[in-house]
């Protein structure tokens, strides 16, 4: 099906209330669409594993290839651009050059910092291997706006664990050589119509509002926890009906609209899927376990998320009981009982 960028204007439209964009905004898109030199979007990668990406190509109403073919100017993206190797990485390079203080930066996935960067490599420039570490850092520096695709690029994620590779989120490698601020967009993955909605807000208002974990509020309004549909509702088991909180959920602590957007073109979501949300898109992620059962581990977390007076701020794993939490006498109390957030 073939849609017009009448069509994506409509999309466009019709998610104004979560982008935060007015009229004066779609304008603003429809100039940014319609003109031929619109500044391209250059999209890196890192320590990853392509899962973003992936999870853009899954863009539904309209489909991808025709955000990608009509929309939006996403000129370098190595898994779906035409060219490659020297050719792909020299136009990269002359692009960022003529349009520079112009252009968006998308990276995906963590930057390896140890042995200068060698342990990822983009590819060759004039003969020489080019690393992630000096791509983002001379482009990030070239770009208008800076966007941290992912949990890996936002806050280290999964490479973060490796001890070989000291892998960073992009925002601690730029430091501050960046024009903006870098835009975070968080989850693993992170969600399709939040990049396309970040990348649309971008190229017509400029900067979003950002919350303390760099996220546009627009797409990350408040946790998991506070529009969950079992909030308040009685502990049961993992796969089934109810509140996960005793099981380790991670909903309390991650910040994203995963209840209001879900996935897979809106059909359902972790919890609505009967899963703990395991705070993919969370600072800490991932958490050793992913999820830690007991109400004394969610003691043990509420007070760090006291002490840290933020919820987006790293917390220390609690310990793993030897043995489960006794139920108290008469079974485990109602949520809002025992919540603090009630
Ligand atoms: S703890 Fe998890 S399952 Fe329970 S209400 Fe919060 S987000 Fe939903
Ligand atoms: S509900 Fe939690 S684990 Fe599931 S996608 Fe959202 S943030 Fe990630």
């Amino acid at each position: 099906m073939h849609v017009t960028r009448r069509d994506f204007l409509k999309y466009v439209a019709a998610a104004a209330a979560a982008l935060g964009i007015d009229a004066a905004g779609l304008g603003g898109l429809e100039r940014a669409l319609a003109a031929s030199s619109s500044p391209p979007i250059v999209w890196l990668q890192g320590a990853l594993c392509t899962g973003c990406s992936v999870s853009l190509l899954n863009l539904t109403n309209p489909g991808i290839e025709d955000v990608l073919l009509n929309s939006v100017s996403l000129r370098h993206h190595s898994n779906i651009q035409a060219s490659a190797g020297d050719l792909a990485i020299s136009c990269l390079v002359d692009d960022a050059d003529t349009f520079n203080g112009e252009f968006i930066l998308v990276v995906e996935g963590a930057v390896p910092t140890a042995f200068s960067g060698r342990t990822c490599i983009v590819g060759q420039r004039d003969g020489a291997e080019w690393t992630m570490l000096d791509a983002v850092s001379e482009l990030g520096a070239k770009a208008k706006y800076v966007v941290s695709v992912g949990t890996c690029a936002s806050f280290g994620g999964i490479p973060k664990e490796s001890p070989y590779t000291a892998s960073k989120p992009v925002a601690e490698v730029l430091g501050a050589t960046v024009r903006n601020p870098v835009v975070n967009l968080p989850g693993c993955p992170a969600h399709p119509n939040t990049i396309v909605g970040a990348l649309v807000t971008l190229l017509t208002t400029g900067m979003p509002q950002l919350g303390t974990g760099r996220q546009p509020t627009a797409f990350y309004p408040t946790t998991v926890h506070r529009r969950c549909p079992r909030l308040y509702s009685m502990f049961t088991q993992v796969g089934s009906n109810g509140c996960y909180f005793l099981k380790g959920c991670r909903g309390p602590w991650t910040v994203i609209s995963c209840p209001v957007h879900k996935w897979n073109n809106g059909v359902s979501w972790c919890i609505q899927a009967n899963m703990a949300c395991i705070g993919c898109a969370a600072p800490d992620f991932p958490r050793k376990p992913l999820l830690a059962y007991g109400l004394a581990n969610a003691r043990v977390d509420w007070r760090a998320h006291q002490v840290s007076g933020t919820s987006l701020a790293p917390m220390t794993t609690p310990a793993i009981p030897s043995a489960p939490v006794t139920p108290p006498p008469g079974g485990f109390v109602p949520m809002m009982r025992i919540s603090p957030w009630s």
